[in-house]
């Protein structure tokens, strides 16, 4: 098998932090990056307009991953720019800031 190498998801959501943990919990990357567009940490979102509007839930009960299963995860999160542009021959992620 070959070394590990650096493992890079573009969108820290469900299915980004699903596609995360496999690699890391089958110990097929070294190095594991991901990079979110918003600047909070994962979500789960259809509680956003009921419980959370409403005001019935705390927005701390839509995380979708405690701080500690996110450190367990020992990955760099870059989180509140895009990725805007894949450079493939450079094996490249680029991001950008969003004026807010
Ligand atoms: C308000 C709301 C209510 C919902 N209610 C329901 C419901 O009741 N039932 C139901 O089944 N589903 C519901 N959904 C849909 C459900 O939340 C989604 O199916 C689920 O979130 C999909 O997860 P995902 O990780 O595939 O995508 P997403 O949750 O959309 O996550 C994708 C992530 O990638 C990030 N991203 C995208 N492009 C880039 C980029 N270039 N660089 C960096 N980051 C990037 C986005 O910012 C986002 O954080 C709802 C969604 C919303 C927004």
């Amino acid at each position: 098998m070959s070394a590990p190498g650096h493992v890079v998801v573009v969108g820290v959501s469900a299915a980004g932090l699903g596609t995360a943990e496999a690699p890391r919990r089958k110990g097929l990357c070294g190095r594991l990056t991901l990079i979110g567009a918003e600047p909070e940490p994962p979500c789960d979102r259809p509680p956003l307009p009921k419980q959370i509007l409403s005001g019935a839930w705390q927005p701390a009960r839509t995380e979708l991953r405690t701080a500690e299963a996110l450190d367990a995860l020992d990955a760099d999160f870059l989180l509140g720019d895009p990725a805007v542009a894949l450079d493939v021959e450079r094996r490249g992620v680029s991001t950008a800031p969003v004026p807010r």
